[in-house]
């Protein structure tokens, strides 16, 4: 079985397709974690974030906006829950971009609340340092101190994408 996104675009699915062109699907899935989940991905198979084109990225994040106003407006919601589960590790079971946007009442049963922990300095000087070590000298007010030689990955890809 191909890819479940690619099968929708395709219109080999059941679920319910609310907008399709060129670059972007708006689908309302035939499973979902609530009644009103709607769905934006790109029409072309892009596994992860990184690897869609910015004007694609930039049309679904424009679109998941319309989509939750709508849900708003239309569904009597309180609330809206946009999520991207970006790499397997983020919870991605499905190795095709999507934006997932999800209806929300008070006491509805869904708990997306995420317990916050207090960092400590030595987390936090460690994260500057690390997301920081190759900006150029005339950005930083603070001088980050250089914890490693390794290239930054982070860095170079916010770079690249600049
Ligand atoms: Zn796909």
């Amino acid at each position: 079985m191909g890819c479940e996104y690619c099968e929708i675009a395709a219109g080999n699915s059941k679920s319910l397709i609310l907008h399709q062109d060129a670059e972007i699907v708006v689908a309302v899935k035939d499973t979902s974690v609530i009644p009103g989940q709607i769905t934006v991905f790109p029409t072309e198979h892009h596994p992860i974030m990184e690897l869609v084109p910015d004007n694609i990225l930039q049309k679904c994040s424009i679109m998941a906006n319309k989509v939750s106003v709508a849900i708003f407006e239309g569904l009597d919601t309180t609330g809206t829950n946009v999520i991207i589960q970006n790499g397997t590790a983020a919870g991605q079971n499905r190795p095709h971009f999507a934006i997932e946007i999800i209806p929300r009442r008070e006491n509805d049963g869904l708990d997306f609340q995420w317990p916050q922990k207090q960092l400590t300095e030595d987390e936090l000087g460690y994260l500057f340092n690390e997301l920081t070590e190759d900006v150029p000298e005339e950005k930083p007010a603070i001088k980050p101190k250089k914890v490693s030689g390794k290239d930054n990955y982070l860095l170079k890809s916010l770079k690249r994408k600049a």
